[in-house]
């Protein structure tokens, strides 16, 4: 009853907004109680404190799919409360298995974890005793669901794991993912796929053959920023897409750090940092590159850049002229944003490739005036909604929307990247006739 009362106004002549400002929420539930009790509502009440309270009235459905509809207090001028999540039950979600507890796993991945709705951290597998052990207190894992490298193959007898996630190195990703697949998992598999597209080719092979499902862990995909964009240029709502302007630069400062490597880590900027590129481009315009041209440089002695590059700068040539012009860098203070100039407007993306941050503007023209504005869209968290992405593709049996075809074929583009930068010519991009095989059906981000 009280819930179908929002002008309800006291004896005092205030709304009921500022009555809880002014006397706060326990003296306001006793006073709402007590017109509730004098209008002869049934909901339960107890005492505690000698304060009456009201159990808030809530609609509770039975479909897990719906959400619990509770007791309305805001006014209408404010914004609307969201609905209530509608997690799965813990026991029900997918379970995962995470391989390596470095800084993403343990900065973003963990943490994620406890935001999903249909995913729950299920065992670990670390190097290390004393991080696994500190990080299994940390978040609830027990003992016999903590793994070594070396007993890596034993969560093949777990049935709590459903998936394995693969956070390693760039250059342990093809050994890993094919001994999970092995054991009978199914695989989330960082970026960069892997070193090579050879290395790829091996890994969708044994998933296939294994009958597991393969997902890369391609975050931007499923950003909300970066998804508007691509819908405003396929939707053409600023015309033809002409040009893009891409970059994403980072500083690097640790020549031991395995991403100096050149075998655990593939390359340098361009596999790590400068793939965000090449792979948001591919997504935002639906169409793939046809040749590159590329220019690759490290500066001389440094010891940072002795077994892998610097700095990578290439264009991408797209059907119908479109160019995407781009520049990866491992020692330029952090840059990741791009623009894309379209022939009635331009967008640009801040922080396009980063954890958060996103800012998106866009300009046209209407008239005489030069229309400019920031699109506001509300940030998620992006790990948590592609591990529920995988997850939800596990329980509905469906193709991941970036599958590791999808990883392939970011490969074959850094092969010929490279290859140009090289030769100092353009390389062509061979049409790749598993375009279809590069996405699965459009990922419901709830
Ligand atoms: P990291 O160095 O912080 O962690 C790597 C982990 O692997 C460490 O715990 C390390 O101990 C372990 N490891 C096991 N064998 C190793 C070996 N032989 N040499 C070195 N380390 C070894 O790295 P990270 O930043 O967490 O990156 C891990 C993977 O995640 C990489 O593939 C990286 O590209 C990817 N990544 C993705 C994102 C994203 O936004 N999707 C962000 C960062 C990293």
């Amino acid at each position: 009853m009280i819930m179908n009362e929002p002008t309800i106004t006291y004896k005092t002549g205030m709304s009921r907004k500022d009555f809880l400002t002014l006397t706060g929420r326990s003296v306001a539930a006793v006073a709402v109680a007590g017109i509730a009790t004098a209008c002869g509502a049934s909901g339960s009440t107890s005492i505690q404190s000698g304060l009456k309270a009201v159990s808030p009235p809530a609609k509770i459905p039975s479909s897990p799919i719906e959400p619990i509809v509770l007791e309305e207090w805001k006014s209408k001028n404010d914004v609307e409360s969201a609905p209530t999540p509608t997690p799965m039950p813990y026991k029900d979600r997918i379970g995962y298995a995470i391989v390596g507890l470095g800084h993403l796993s343990l900065e973003e991945l963990l943490p994620a974890l406890n935001t999903c709705k249909k995913s729950r951290l299920a065992a670990l597998v670390s190097g290390s005793p004393e991080k696994l052990k500190k990080v299994a207190e940390q978040y609830g894992v027990k003992p016999e669901n903590c793994y070594s490298y070396e007993t890596y193959y034993q969560i093949k007898n777990n049935p709590e794991v459903d998936v394995i996630y693969i956070v390693l190195p760039n250059g342990l990703h093809k050994e890993y993912v094919i001994r999970g697949a092995k054991a009978g998992k199914h695989i989330l598999c960082e970026k960069p796929m892997a070193n090579t597209a050879a290395e790829c080719r091996e890994m969708i092979a044994a998933c296939n053959t294994a009958n597991v499902k393969l997902m890369v862990a391609y975050r931007i995909q499923y950003q909300p920023h970066n998804r508007k964009i691509r819908d405003i240029l396929q939707q053409k709502a600023l015309g033809t897409t002409k040009f893009i302007q891409a970059t994403n630069g980072q500083a690097s400062a640790n020549p031991d750090h395995w991403r100096h490597k050149k075998a655990l880590a593939g390359g340098g900027a361009l596999p790590d940092i400068g793939l965000y590129c090449i792979n948001t481009n591919r997504f935002i315009l639906g169409s793939e590159p046809v040749e590159v041209f590329a220019y690759q440089y490290s500066t001389p002695g440094d010891p940072l850049f002795t077994e892998i590059e610097e700095m990578v700068s290439w264009q991408m040539k797209f059907p119908d002229g479109i160019i995407a012009n781009c520049v990866t860098h491992y020692d330029i203070h952090d840059n990741k944003d791009y623009g894309v100039f379209c022939e009635k407007g331009w967008l640009k993306l801040d922080n396009a490739y980063s954890y958060t941050g996103q800012q998106l503007k866009k300009s046209h023209a209407e008239g005489k005036e030069k229309i400019q504005e920031n699109i506001v869209i509300a940030e998620t968290d992006q790990f948590a909604i592609e591990m529920d992405h995988f997850s939800d593709c596990i329980i509905n049996d469906k193709r991941p929307f970036t599958t590791g075809e999808e990883g392939l074929q970011d490969h074959i583009i850094m092969e010929a990247i490279y290859e140009s930068a090289r030769t100092g010519k353009p390389v062509k991009i061979p049409a790749n006739a598993d375009t279809e095989l590069f996405h699965g059906p459009e990922p419901e981000l709830g």
